[in-house]
Formats: C-alpha cells, sequence, structure tokens
C-alpha cells in the first residue's frame, strides 16, 4: 500500500486527466487493505492458534487508573516523567526520584488489575491446560498483568516492584510498603511540597551480604537501553508465535512499536486493540476498535471447539 500512494502522488502533477480515476483506485485499495472488525473471523483463528503473543502498552492500564505522567496535566510536582526518570537525574537527586518511584508503588496498591488483564490471565490458565501457550511482552510496569495471574511475562520497561543496585546489580523483587522507613507519607504529587531530602543513606539499600548499595527502580529510563536477554526472550516470542494480539500500545515508543509489524511481515495474524488507529494498523489482519476492558474479554473468551479440563 505504501508503494501505491507513493506512486498515486507521483501520478497525480503529470497526468491530471487521471485524477479522479487515480483516487478512486487508490479509495478502493485501502479499503481492501484495511484491517478486518469481523470478531466471528478472529475467533476462528484464536481457536487454532497454538502461542499467542500478546503486547501490551499504556492503553491496557488506563482503565485501572494508572498515569502515565506524559502529555498534558501529566505532572508529579512540576516535574514530567521525562525530567525524572532518568540515570542523571538520579545521580543528582536520588531522594526525589526516590520520592516519585515511591508515590507511584504507593499508588497502585490503590488500584486493582482490569477486565482486559483478567481476560489475559484466564484465557493464559485455560489455554495452558490445552498444552496451548500465551505470553505477555508489556511496556508496562505497574505489575497488573501478575496480579490478574499472568505466568509468563516478558516487561520489556521493568517493574515499580522491581529494585536494582547500583553496586552490585542484584534484582530483587520488593513489595515493600513503605519501601524504606523515611518514604513514608512522603512523595506527594501536589506541587507545592516541598523535598523530603532523605539521606541518601537511608533511601533503599542492598540487603546482599556486604554490599549496602543505593538500590534504585529496575526500570528502564529515558536514555538508557532495553535488557539485551529480555529482548532476545522478545524476538523469540515474535518469531514462533501464530497469532500476535496488540493490545492499547500507541506504536510509538521503539523497539515495542516495531513488534507487532514485525510478526506481520512473517505472515502471521495480528489483531489490534485499541482506542485510536495508529500507523501500524494498516498492517495488521484486524483492528478492534475500543477500551481493551470491553474489546477484549469477548475475544478471547473460551471458543466453542475448546475441551473443557
Ligand atoms: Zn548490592
Amino acid at each position: 500500500m505504501i508503494l501505491l500512494q507513493f506512486s498515486t502522488r507521483t501520478l497525480i502533477p503529470q497526468v491530471g486527466n487521471c485524477l479522479r480515476k487515480t483516487s478512486k483506485l487508490k479509495l478502493t485499495r485501502i479499503e481492501m487493505n484495511r484491517p478486518s472488525s469481523d470478531l466471528a473471523e478472529f475467533r476462528e483463528i484464536f481457536a487454532k492458534a497454538k502461542h499467542i503473543t500478546i503486547l501490551t502498552g499504556a492503553g491496557a492500564s488506563a482503565e485501572s487508573g494508572v498515569p502515565t505522567f506524559r502529555g498534558a496535566g501529566g505532572l508529579w510536582r512540576k516535574w514530567k516523567a521525562q525530567e525524572l526518570a532518568t540515570p542523571e537525574a538520579f545521580g543528582r537527586n536520588p531522594s526525589r526520584v526516590w520520592e516519585f518511584y515511591h508515590y507511584r508503588r504507593e499508588l497502585m496498591l490503590s488500584k486493582s488489575p482490569n477486565s482486559a488483564h483478567i481476560a489475559i490471565a484466564e484465557c493464559e490458565a485455560r489455554l495452558s491446560k490445552q498444552g496451548r501457550k500465551v505470553v505477555v511482552v508489556t511496556q508496562n510496569i505497574d505489575d497488573l498483568h501478575k496480579r490478574a495471574g499472568s505466568k509468563n511475562v516478558l516487561e520489556i520497561h521493568g517493574s515499580l516492584f522491581k529494585t536494582r543496585c547500583t553496586n552490585c546489580n542484584n534484582v530483587t523483587e520488593n513489595y515493600k510498603s513503605p519501601i524504606c522507613p523515611e518514604l513514608a507519607g512522603k512523595g506527594a504529587p501536589d506541587p507545592n511540597t516541598e523535598d523530603a531530602k532523605v539521606p541518601v543513606e537511608n533511601l533503599p539499600r542492598c540487603k546482599e551480604s556486604g554490599c549496602n548499595g543505593l538500590l534504585r527502580p529496575h526500570v528502564v529510563w529515558f536514555g538508557e537501553t532495553l535488557d539485551s536477554d529480555i529482548l532476545t526472550e522478545v524476538n523469540n516470542e515474535l518469531d514462533i508465535c501464530d497469532l500476535c494480539l496488540v493490545v492499547g500500545t500507541s506504536s510509538v515508543v521503539y523497539p515495542a512499536a516495531l513488534f507487532g509489524p514485525q510478526v506481520a511481515a512473517r505472515g502471521v495474524p495480528v489483531a489490534e486493540f485499541n482506542t485510536d488507529i495508529t500507523n501500524a494498523s494498516k498492517t495488521f489482519t484486524f483492528y478492534f476498535k475500543g477500551r481493551c476492558g470491553i474489546t477484549l474479554p469477548p475475544a478471547l473468551a473460551r471458543h466453542e471447539s475448546e475441551v473443557i479440563f
């Protein structure tokens, strides 16, 4: 289709008389290439799939009320996430960055997985009994897939509930609330809040024997590269899956934006569940518009051909 659009644009100035005819041709081709929204057709493919990869982004968590700290109104105090979620910001002011992450961890304790997370987790559990596999690849750091019960989860941007030692690099799950005594009651997002200025020795520290290094959130910050081991696992999934779902991702954050198109390029069906059509949508087989908490549960529900255990 990209080729067709290119030729149409170049033809128009040269062959003015053909303008109407060419435009009609272009429209017809776009109509033909538009992804299907036929749920029954999707369900036939879903019923036969043995290995399903589900890519999720911020849209999957939006219905749980998880803020992204991006875009208009997305400030914590007077900062955007891009100003706090960097190694430089942490180096300059680890107390402030830990306050920001402490706030986000505590906030998540008041949020719950929504019907999209639950549909995915139930689908994984049900299909695993049939010898079929579901793997979630998520850009979200909020832990909601795991809390919903998903087992196969690749968190490409890390997790709010993991720490990494800046000294020994040890990565640990951490669900403590508060994460350290001095952050108790801190982290309020109001722009008039004073920094807590917690001394660095009282911020979260490594518990490995003899280390005591400063811990940081195990999340991928702006300017950092993604974990290569996780990316290798993701690429394996993308190479072997026989159905791929793209759920609530804006297709603007790389490399995740390339994952769906990468699967589509192999000729494997890709189904997008999103509130807005994206640049990648036209490369996919299916597009289901709407909030994924509404569209996903009927798509992943038990198919009549599935054996009940
Ligand atoms: Zn350590």
